[in-house]
């Protein structure tokens, strides 16, 4: 990579990391984007993407990155598949550390590092995922319909997916842990008024129960009577919150205290000048394919006006 100070760096290389590379590289400004340690991001484990505009019979989401990529390379984005280990925001132009050792320079960043979902831990949810496990009902929801299904989890997106999904599903059982939901009041009466929303409390999922043909069923158990049921399901939704991947930011710019990077409201500037967040790593309300590429587009163009500036102002 150059040692040159770089316009334009993009960390991470999901739909928001791959669009604010084809905007950066169409300005002319030569972005270098580092893809991090899952190229493509969270949509390489979406099976089927039928929800992003311009796609009528859906796109298979590996597919979909590669193509971001391509059309990213196009115009000229210089693409590493390598880990941005440590930033220093301090000092300008920015420092950053690839893959621990290999340092370089940039005079903006595009922070598009993502989130992670959280998984339960047991060995079942990988077997079945994308057979029947899934960690988002607004992307997967749809090829469950008319089938029964199960949400586990008690906060806002718990409640959102099983109200969500009791549109599309005979019967959605939401398993909550405890004998009460973390979600607003809202959301809850919301859950507590639909009829086909089951709520089973103080309940906690022992394993996800199938065959070659996906799920069949989840094994739940009751932790305070200690008894134990089988619900018949077909799909199965994670709920349990996600992980901003802005650990190597941590001290550097401001974050909430989940660690979501927080950014002037209706832009995607970041308390440091120059620092841009798109995407998940600073949504935690939409966390769609089609609103991380649209903040990519507009951290792009945040970057691209900070650089004229800054080259406006060289000149006087
Ligand atoms: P939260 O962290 O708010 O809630 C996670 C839920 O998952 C909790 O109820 C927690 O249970 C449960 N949980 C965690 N681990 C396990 C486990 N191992 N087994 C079973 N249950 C588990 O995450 P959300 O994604 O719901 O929300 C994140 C943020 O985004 C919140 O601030 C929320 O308000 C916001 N949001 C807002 C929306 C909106 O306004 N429309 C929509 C979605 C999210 P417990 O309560 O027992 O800890």
């Amino acid at each position: 990579m150059s040692k040159e100070p770089l316009k334009v760096l993009i960390i991470g290389s999901g739909p928001a990391g791959y669009t604010a590379a084809i905007y950066a590289a169409r300005a002319g400004l030569k972005p270098v984007l580092l893809t991090g340690g899952e190229p493509g991001g969270q949509l390489t484990t979406t099976n089927d993407v039928e929800n992003f505009p311009g796609y009528p019979d859906g796109v298979n989401g590996p597919q979909m990155m590669v193509d971001l990529q391509k059309q990213a390379e196009r115009f000229g984005t210089e693409i590493h598949y390598k880990l941005v280990t440590a930033v220093d925001f301090s000092t300008y132009p920015f420092k950053l550390t690839v893959d621990g050792k290999e340092e370089i320079i940039a005079e903006s960043v595009i922070i598009a590092t993502g989130a992670t979902a959280k998984y339960l831990g047991i060995p079942s949810e990988k077997t079945f995922t994308n057979k029947g496990v899934s960690a988002c009902a607004v992307c997967d929801g749809y090829f469950y319909r008319g089938k029964q299904v199960a949400v586990v989890g008690a906060g806002d997106s718990a409640a959102e997916e099983a109200t969500y999904l009791s549109k599309l599903c005979p019967k959605v059982h939401l398993i909550v842990r405890r004998d009460e939901m973390r979600a607003s009041k809202i959301m809850q009466q919301r859950v507590l008024n639909t009829p086909n929303i089951e709520v089973h409390w103080n309940t906690e999922t022992e394993e996800i129960l199938g065959d070659d043909a996906g799920v069949r069923g989840v094994r739940v158990v009751n932790n305070k009577t200690g008894e134990k049921k089988e619900l018949a399901i077909e799909g199965f939704f994670l709920a349990i919150g996600h992980k901003p991947n802005t650990d190597i930011f941590k001290g550097q710019i401001d974050m909430d205290e989940t660690g979501y990077i927080i950014v002037k409201p209706g832009t995607t500037k970041t308390n440091i000048e120059g620092v841009y967040a798109v995407g998940d790593a600073a949504d935690k309300v939409y966390r769609q394919a089609i609103t991380a590429a649209g903040t990519g587009c507009m951290g792009a163009l945040d970057a691209e006006k900070f650089l004229a500036a800054k080259e406006a102002d060289a000149v006087h």
